[in-house]
């Protein structure tokens, strides 16, 4: 039998990475505790029964399991209304029908945290006018840069509402991958205030991915009038096996409902072909999976940092999404990095990890997933480009105490690595 504890380097730095980790704990209950209250208020006040968790077929005419959840998800996030669907495909995907259920040709939308995450980009048709594509469908797109030091520009933004009308401004809260912070719920709260002053009918868009459950409201609490996210990152908990939701105004929801099926029909069909009970669930587990996904990313920090690595962010900053990075500064300590996590994984530990060129990255990229749902980033993986700083960027851990193994075997490889260099002196 592997018992990591029974190894007394690794036990020694498991000591030292909780303690440094505790007060940053002590938070993150805190707030699960909190949200894990707001969902079962939600499943109380919406009356969720065992008739809810059953199978429709066909058309899906009446699923009361399908539409009380609408409910449910729509009361935790503080929403109007939502609609939340093992049918979305992806995040994308659901970001997408929520683009493409407000907007109309000739609208401009506003991205007022700078270029949106890589798949979005194809969404909107920045770079080309991909077929399907909003500017496809003549629906420009314009963005205000982030600051140098990876802030929203709020006086920029401010001038930009002033010289022309743009029917939507659109936010995502979480860094995604890239080296920018994640965006708190108030700075959330500061832009909403800003656009609503300046132009009260643009419609405000959140990508809400990675972000669910990490602070104690949401987008849709502060102003919000649309928020969309994945359900195999933090809504999901674990369980939904694909899907993903929109929640906000009841008159947007309802134009994203005749995208999401179609023009008339709506959210009157489809089956939930069996899934409502992962579904409820999973929403149900959320909260307390996201708090365990939080203490993986902040014990990852705190470990990395006594370490002598950089991590972003720092083990004490707040969050507001799960994705922690780790600057491994060289190519073998990242490849080492993403190969000790696989070996912690629940499933596919004998994988080995292996950069390989991917489309549309210029450089190769390496990924370490053991995962239950192909793709969860709700459950610890890792994945970086091969390029200077050589980060990695890592989220997720259905169970801290499964995913902290993960974390301390990807420092094993590094400190054996380091053995006779300068790093992992402490030990
Ligand atoms: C994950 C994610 C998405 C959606 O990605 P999918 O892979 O399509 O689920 C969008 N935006 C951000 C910031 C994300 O993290």
């Amino acid at each position: 039998m592997v018992l990591f504890s029974a190894d007394r380097r690794l036990a020694a730095l498991d000591a030292s990475a909780t303690k440094k980790a505790e007060a940053a704990f002590a938070n993150i209950e805190r707030i699960t505790e909190y949200n894990q209250q707001k969902v079962l208020s939600a499943f109380i006040e919406c009356g969720v029964s065992e008739m809810h968790l059953g199978v429709t077929t066909g058309y899906g005419y009446d699923d009361v399991g399908r539409d009380t959840l609408d409910k449910v998800v729509a009361k935790a996030f503080g929403a109007q209304d939502a609609l939340i669907r093992h049918s979305f495909a992806s995040g994308t995907h659901t970001l997408s029908v929520a683009l493409f259920g407000v907007l109309r040709p000739g609208d401009t939308v506003l991205s007022l945290t700078g270029r949106p995450y890589d798949t979005i980009t194809g969404v909107f048709g920045i770079d080309s006018k991909t077929d399907g594509s909003l500017r496809d469908f003549g629906i420009n797109y314009e963005q205000v840069c982030l600051t140098a030091d990876g802030e929203p520009d709020i006086e920029e933004i401010k001038s930009r509402l002033k010289t022309k009308f743009y029917k939507m401004a659109y936010i995502q809260r979480s860094r995604g991958y890239s080296s920018r912070k994640s965006l708190s719920i108030e700075k959330i709260k500061q832009l909403c205030d800003a656009v609503k002053e300046i132009s009260p009918d643009t419609v405000i868009m959140v990508d809400n991915c990675y972000g669910e459950f990490v602070e104690k409201r949401e987008p849709t609490e502060v102003g919000a009038d649309l928020m969309a996210g994945s359900l195999i990152k933090n809504p999901g908990g674990g369980i939904a096996p694909c899907g993903g939701y929109i929640a906000g105004k009841s008159k947007y929801i309802e134009m994203c409902a005749h995208r999401m099926t179609c023009a008339g029909v709506g959210r009157e069909v489809g089956a939930t072909v069996g899934h409502n009970r992962e579904l409820y669930m999973g929403f149900f587990a959320s909260p307390h999976t996201t708090g365990e996904a939080l203490k993986t990313a902040v014990y990852a920090s705190a470990l990395f940092s006594l370490l002598g690595y950089k991590t972003s962010p720092e083990t004490d900053e707040a969050r507001s999404d799960i994705i922690e990075i780790i600057y491994l500064e060289n190519k073998d300590a990242l490849i080492d990095f993403c190969r000790g996590l696989q070996s912690g994984s629940p499933v596919d530990a004998a994988a080995v990890p292996t950069p390989a060129p991917m489309p549309g990255y210029d450089d190769e990229v390496i990924m370490a997933a053991g995962a239950f749902t192909g793709g969860a980033s709700i459950e610890l993986s890792a994945d970086a480009p091969l390029r200077e700083p050589y980060c990695v960027y890592m989220q997720g851990g259905l169970n801290f105490y499964s995913a902290k193994v993960g974390v301390l075997l990807a420092a094993d490889r590094l400190i054996k690595r380091n053995a006779e260099g300068d790093k992992g002196g402490i030990l």
